[in-house]
């Protein structure tokens, strides 16, 4: 049985105060046994602040980005293993404003998803088309593709191991309100659980969480998470809210009450 997995990524927003303050609300409310993991993925330069106001509750904590090396003489850069040290598990990488606003190419991105690993950190991979992509029905193809030059050197070990999540955003529903439908987002769940499965077998593909992104908030959360293959949500603009977020996750106690 796969655990949701509900991820607030807090993007470029909230300075060191506001940060603080929306952790500790968070640990404040959210009911300590939830039917799904939950994570905040906050800006990098935060990570300490936000590390010190969750530590002791089930929270966990992700990165926005990573270094695809390291270590060594790339400025600016934040290796896995400085992440770990923060107490992160989960780095976000190919999300589509840094695939599309900042140009990261699947092979860099590659380079990154094998970096956080051997670290022993969970990679989400972040895959989606665009929006006049899947109005020439290109969705498959653009998505498996991400997923095939991605994931390539992946192994089933990894895997199951836990140290893969994937979350589908298409990119015509990240922060533009217009979220895909349950049936739009399940059918390209269950295709990107046919990719997983082809490559890594059918047990460790099943194993693996796919998670949906784009404008899902708590009014939209539990159909969405109600479906087969839907295994959490990536939220962006609704985790900066604490009602909207904490709402998000109680709507998976109700979605599939047996996970
Ligand atoms: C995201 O950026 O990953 C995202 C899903 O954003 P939003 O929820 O605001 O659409």
């Amino acid at each position: 049985m796969r655990k949701f997995l509900i991820a607030g990524n807090w993007k470029m927003n909230l300075g060191r105060e506001e940060s603080l303050k929306l952790a500790r609300s968070l640990v404040h409310t959210l009911p300590p046994d939830t039917h799904a993991q939950v994570a905040v993925i906050p800006t990098l330069a935060h990570l300490d602040t936000v590390t010190d106001a969750i530590s002791g509750s089930p929270i966990a904590l992700g990165a926005q980005n990573v270094s695809s090396e390291k270590k060594g003489a790339f400025t600016g850069e934040v290796s896995a293993a400085m992440l770990k040290e923060f107490g992160v598990k989960f780095v976000l990488v190919g999300h589509s404003e840094r695939r599309h606003i900042l140009g990261e190419s699947d092979s860099f991105l590659n380079k990154k998803v094998h970096a956080v690993i051997n670290e022993g950190l969970a990679v989400i991979l972040c895959v989606g088309e665009l929006l006049e992509e899947r109005e020439k029905n290109k969705t498959n193809d653009v998505v498996g593709r991400q997923l095939e030059l991605g994931l390539a050197g992946v192994t089933a070990a990894a895997v199951e191991k836990g140290l893969l999540v994937v979350a589908y955003e298409p990119v015509w529903a990240i922060g533009t309100g217009r979220t895909a439908t349950k049936d739009q987002a399940q059918e390209v769940h269950a295709f990107i659980r046919q990719r997983l499965a082809a490559q890594f077998g059918a047990a460790s593909a099943a194993g693996v969480r796919i998670q949906y992104g784009g404008s899902a908030k708590k009014s939209n959360a539990q159909e969405l998470l109600a479906q087969p293959d839907i295994d959490g949500l990536l939220v962006g603009g609704a985790s900066l809210l604490a009602d909207e977020f904490v709402g998000i996750v109680q709507a998976a106690a109700a979605a599939k009450p047996g996970c």
